[in-house]
């Protein structure tokens, strides 16, 4: 713009906009002032202190929210996100009589104002893994606590960086919408509700928070988890021949499953299979009549030729399987630049997003290597790292 264009501007706009409320009637002008008045005294009131990632996190990990039991910290993250001036709603995923653990279970979705329907979609499970509770404690750099980087790192770097894009007048109501989930830690049921009967739609992408050590995720594989039961026949163990051995059974077969070569990919790596827990038997002085194992493949490769093989092999006269969850291997969107990108071997709520058709981002702090053990932790540097990360996402896909 040159210089006289800029100084007629000067003297043009205010007058283009005193000249806008000269056709006005005084009651219209009336209405209008102090329809601004009253926003800004709602707006003010609502900016209360923002939260520190930091600080936040602590608080969250605090509130302790063991897969089943994330009735406190559901309540406890409404009324922080209330005060933010967030409009919160609490979906019931299953109510106390449904419940196993007697509590009531809630998703969290939050959003400004009143548009419930976004552009993108930032979401983490705040339900953690039952592998014993890890009360908050720093050393040097890193935070530890049970979730702090199973997702809690990320829900907290998620709602910083909803807030700061919000006071940064970057994001405006329809903008961006927090879903907070429970259950993905056993079988997804927070997530596979709030796609299901949330009735709420996302336009352009979701992102969804779980360790990447904020790398921009590719894809990562499925997960196949199921039990096996094996029965058999009691016998004196001096005389096998008059029994049958459910034990010897299922070993004999997931020996079978251990040295079979499953489908890979080349983007994800080899499809693999954990043997996660295995019991039976009474004594052993009885040919065991009973056995059970809790099975987990993460799926790398074709999953309904792995599904297939998995049944053939189980489903017996002997034994059968039960699946507890089945997700395909997930390919994702990594177009934002500036990111390293990472390939994951976990499975995550992001199949549940399969119907629909937006780009789906994997990302958040800390590391995966240290989730479910008893040294989970994030690091200072990581979770403001995210913040920015995240607003990079969003800012992305406005
Ligand atoms: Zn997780």
């Amino acid at each position: 713009m040159r210089i006289v264009e800029f100084l007629l501007t000067l003297l043009i706009i205010p007058l283009v906009h005193s000249i806008s409320f000269w056709g006005l009637s005084p009651e219209i002008y009336q209405k209008i002032s102090s329809k601004k008045e009253d926003t800004d005294l709602i707006s003010s009131k609502k900016i209360t202190k923002r939260w520190d990632v930091v600080n936040l996190l602590k608080e969250m990990t605090k509130v302790e929210s063991e897969v089943g039991y994330e009735y406190q910290a559901m309540h406890w993250l409404k009324d922080i996100l209330e005060e933010q001036g967030l409009t919160v709603e609490l979906q019931i995923v299953e109510d106390s009589d449904h419940s196993n653990t007697g509590l009531a279970r809630h998703n969290l979705y939050a959003y400004m104002g009143t548009v419930r329907n976004t552009k993108i979609l930032l979401s983490a499970h705040i339900d953690t893994n039952p592998e014993g509770r890890i009360p908050y404690h720093e050393i040097g750099e890193e935070i530890h606590a049970r979730g702090a980087c199973d997702a809690k790192g990320s829900a907290a770097g998620q709602i910083v960086a909803f807030f700061e894009l919000w006071d940064e007048g970057k994001i405006e109501e329809g903008d961006v919408s927090l879903l907070f989930v429970i259950g993905e830690e056993y079988n997804g049921i927070g997530m596979k509700t709030a796609v299901e009967s949330l009735n709420a739609t996302w336009y352009s992408a979701a992102v969804l928070g779980e360790p990447t050590e904020n790398k921009l995720s590719k894809g990562h594989k499925g997960n196949f988890r199921f039990d096996i039961e094996a029965w058999g026949k009691k016998s004196h163990s001096g005389y096998p021949e008059l029994g049958f051995s459910a034990i010897e059974f299922l070993v004999r077969k997931l020996n079978i499953l251990l040295d079979s070569e499953l489908p890979s990919s080349d983007l994800l790596g080899p499809t693999t299979v954990n043997i996660g827990t295995i019991k039976g038997g009474d004594s052993a002085n009885i040919i065991p009549s009973y056995a059970k194992a809790e099975m987990y493949i993460r799926v790398a490769g074709n999953s309904s030729e792995i599904k297939n093989y998995v049944e053939d092999l189980f489903n017996t006269e002997h034994s059968k399987i039960t699946i507890v969850q089945f997700l395909d291997p997930q390919y994702l969107s990594f177009d934002v630049p500036g990111f390293e990108l990472i390939a994951c071997s976990y499975a995550t709520d992001m199949p549940y997003l399969e119907s629909i058709s937006i780009k789906k981002y994997l990302y958040g702090p800390g590391s995966i290597s240290v989730a479910h053990t008893q040294a989970e932790y994030v690091t200072v540097s990581e979770l403001y790292d995210s913040v920015v990360g995240y607003k990079k996402i969003v800012e992305f896909n406005l």
